[in-house]
C-alpha cells in the first residue's frame, strides 16, 4: 500500500521542470528548499520492532520461516516499488514505514502532480513486488523442495491482494481515478461497496485484524471531506490506460501464483480452485 495522502511544499529533490511530463499543480508554489517539514521515515529500531512483530505473526500463522521470509522480502520490494515511482515521479524522497503485523507502507513527501501519477504508483507496488518472487522461484529450481514454491505463492498473494479495489489498498488508488473520471459518485459507492464487501469477507473468515483494518480505512475515507486531493484529473486516454495497466499487474500477479502452484497440480483449472481456496488465509 502507498500513503500519498500527506501534502509537502516541494524542495530540490523535486525532479528538473525538464523532467515531469504533466505541470504540477499551482497550490505547489515556487521551489523552496528544505525545511523542519522533511519526513525523517520510521526510527529503525521501531522499524526492526514492527518487522520482527509481523514476521512473528506470519510465523504464528504459517509455522514455516520461508514463509515468513518471503512475505516479509516481498512486502519490502513491493514498498520499494512504489519508492521507485514516487522518486522517479517528483514525490521523493519517499520512505518506507513498516506497521506492526499489517505490512507496510511508502509514503512520498508530497502529493503527486497529476492522478495519473497517482495511479504508475499504487501500480508500481504490486508489479515490482512481484519481483521478489524470483529469488523463492530459483530456490524451488535448485532445491527441488516445494516449500519455496509457497514462498512464491505468498509474494503473489500479498501483491493480488494489494490490487483489490477497497480501500486503501493499492487497486483503490490505481482504480479510483478512473471510476472517478466517469462520475466522481461511481467511484464513492464502488469503492465503499467493495470496502463493505472486504470487510464482510474478512470477518466471515475469522480475519479481525485484516477486516478491522480495512474498516478503520473505510471510516477514514467516508469522514475525509475531500474525497480526492490529487492535482490534475485523469484524461480519457489515461484512464483506459489505467484500466489496462490494472488488468496487466492482476494478471501478472495470478500468473506468478499459477507458476507456484502448478508444479504439484495436473491442469490450470485446477490450480485456479487451489489457488480461490488459499484466499481463505489465515484460517
Ligand atoms: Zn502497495
Amino acid at each position: 500500500m502507498s500513503d500519498i495522502d500527506t501534502p509537502r511544499r516541494p524542495g530540490p529533490w523535486d525532479p528538473r521542470p525538464e523532467d515531469v511530463r504533466a505541470p504540477a499543480p499551482p497550490a505547489h508554489g515556487p521551489a523552496r528548499p528544505v525545511d523542519g517539514a522533511l519526513d525523517k521515515g520510521q526510527h529503525p529500531l521501531w522499524a526492526l520492532v514492527s518487522t520482527l512483530l509481523l514476521g512473528g505473526l506470519i510465523y504464528y500463522w504459517s509455522g514455516s520461516l520461508v514463509i515468513v521470509a518471503a512475505v516479509l522480502f516481498g512486502l519490502l520490494v513491493h514498498e520499494y516499488g512504489h519508492v521507485l515511482a514516487m522518486n522517479r515521479l517528483g514525490m521523493g524522497p519517499a520512505r518506507i514505514y513498516i506497521v506492526p503485523f499489517l505490512g507496510g507502507l511508502a509514503k512520498g513527501q508530497r502529493m503527486p502532480a497529476s492522478e495519473w501519477y497517482g495511479v504508475l504508483v499504487a501500480l508500481a507496488g504490486p508489479a515490482f513486488g512481484l519481483l521478489a518472487a524470483i529469488p523463492f522461484f530459483g530456490a524451488y529450481l535448485w532445491t527441488g523442495q516445494t516449500i519455496w514454491l509457497g514462498g512464491v505463492l505468498a509474494i503473489a498473494f500479498i501483491n493480488l491482494i494489494n490490487l483489490a479495489p477497497a480501500p486503501p489498498l493499492d487497486g483503490s488508488k490505481a482504480l479510483g481515478p478512473v471510476l472517478a473520471r466517469i462520475h466522481p459518485m461511481v467511484e464513492k459507492v464502488a469503492l465503499l461497496a467493495v470496502g463493505g464487501l472486504a470487510v464482510a469477507w474478512g470477518v466471515s473468515n475469522g480475519s479481525w485484524l485484516f477486516a478491522g483494518f480495512l474498516a478503520f480505512a473505510l471510516f477514514g475515507h467516508l469522514r475525509r471531506g475531500a474525497w480526492r486531493p490529487e492535482g490534475r484529473r485523469l484524461t480519457w486516454g489515461e484512464a483506459a490506460k489505467s484500466t489496462v495497466l490494472f488488468v496487466l499487474t492482476v494478471a501478472a500477479c495470478v500468473g506468478v501464483g499459477l507458476a507456484a502452484l502448478l508444479p504439484g497440480l495436473d491442469t490450470v483449472s485446477e490450480g485456479l480452485t487451489h489457488g480461490a481456496r488459499l484466499f481463505e488465509f489465515g484460517r
